[in-house]
Order: structure tokens, then C-alpha cells, then sequence
């Protein structure tokens, strides 16, 4: 396997400037936020993407996720809001291919914005979500 950052950042062995640490997850600062007080959250274990993940590792990283966001609205850092993200594979913006939440303050005027095709503001017909519905369905391996 080729060496992997975050492992190296979760071993001590390449520097971070670690929120938050347990047996599951860890929480430290990206080395390039969006805006100041930008945290990763990321599973102990190497996954790279979260359908290789265990669920408790998986369930752990939105809780902490959850308090690093009530830690940003409490930091006087200027957070208004906050957008959780995780980019899933390469196509989806995936950099560091072992799994991670980013916990992102967001404010006012931050300069910012997340764009979508036109596609996104079209209406799909209920037939085809039925159908898409009906694939995601059957590979879901539990009852809805
Ligand atoms: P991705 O595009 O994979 O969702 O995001 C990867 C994130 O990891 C980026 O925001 C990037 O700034 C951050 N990152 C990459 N290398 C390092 C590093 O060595 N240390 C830290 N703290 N963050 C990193
Ligand atoms: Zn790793």
C-alpha cells in the first residue's frame, strides 16, 4: 500500500494539530482550510472510501463531526454555519484516498459557494426516480 498521510498524521508520524482524538476517530486542522478552524475528522483505521468502512468507525466520525461543529459555533471563529463533506472517490473530489469528514465553518461573505450543472434545477420525471429508487433499492440488503 502506498504510504497514506493521514495514517502517517494518526501515527505520529507526520505533524497535525490535533481537536480531538479516541479509540475510533481523530480530528485534527487541514493544512489548507476553506476557511480558519477547517477540521478533518478521520477513522483510525485505513479505509479508503466509506463503503469499506466498519459502521462503528462510520457512525463515530458524524458524532464527532457533530461536536466539532458545536466547538466552531462556540470558538469565536467567525462561524455562522457550518457544511460537513466528504468526498467519495476520485470523481467525487477525493484527494487523500483514506476516508475523512471535513467540518467547514462558514460565514457571510465567505467568498465561497458550491455550484451544481443546470441539471440540478431540473425536475426528473417520478418514473425515473422510481426506477433509480428500485436499483439503490435492491442493493440496500435491508427493508425500507
Ligand atoms: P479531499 O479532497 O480528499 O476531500 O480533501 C483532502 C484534504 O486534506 C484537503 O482539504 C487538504 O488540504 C487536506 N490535506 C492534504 N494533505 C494534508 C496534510 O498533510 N495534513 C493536513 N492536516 N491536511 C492535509
Ligand atoms: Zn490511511
Amino acid at each position: 500500500m502506498p504510504t497514506c498521510i493521514f495514517c502517517n498524521i494518526l501515527s505520529d508520524l507526520a505533524p497535525a494539530q490535533f481537536v480531538y482524538h479516541d479509540e475510533l476517530c481523530a480530528a485534527f486542522m487541514d493544512i489548507r482550510p476553506i476557511n480558519p478552524g477547517h477540521v478533518l475528522v478521520v477513522p483510525r483505521v485505513h479505509a479508503a472510501l466509506l463503503s469499506e468502512l466498519d459502521q462503528a468507525s462510520a457512525g463515530r466520525l458524524l458524532q464527532v463531526a457533530q461536536r466539532v461543529d458545536a466547538a466552531l459555533r462556540a470558538s469565536g471563529l467567525p462561524c455562522e454555519g457550518v457544511n460537513l463533506f466528504l468526498a467519495d472517490g476520485r470523481p467525487a473530489g477525493q484527494e487523500v484516498l483514506h476516508v475523512h469528514l471535513h467540518v467547514i465553518p462558514r460565514f457571510h461573505g465567505d467568498g465561497h459557494h458550491l455550484r451544481f450543472s443546470s441539471a440540478y434545477f431540473t425536475a426528473t420525471a417520478v418514473t425515473e426516480l422510481e426506477k433509480n429508487a428500485d436499483l439503490i433499492r435492491t442493493c440496500m440488503g435491508g427493508k425500507v
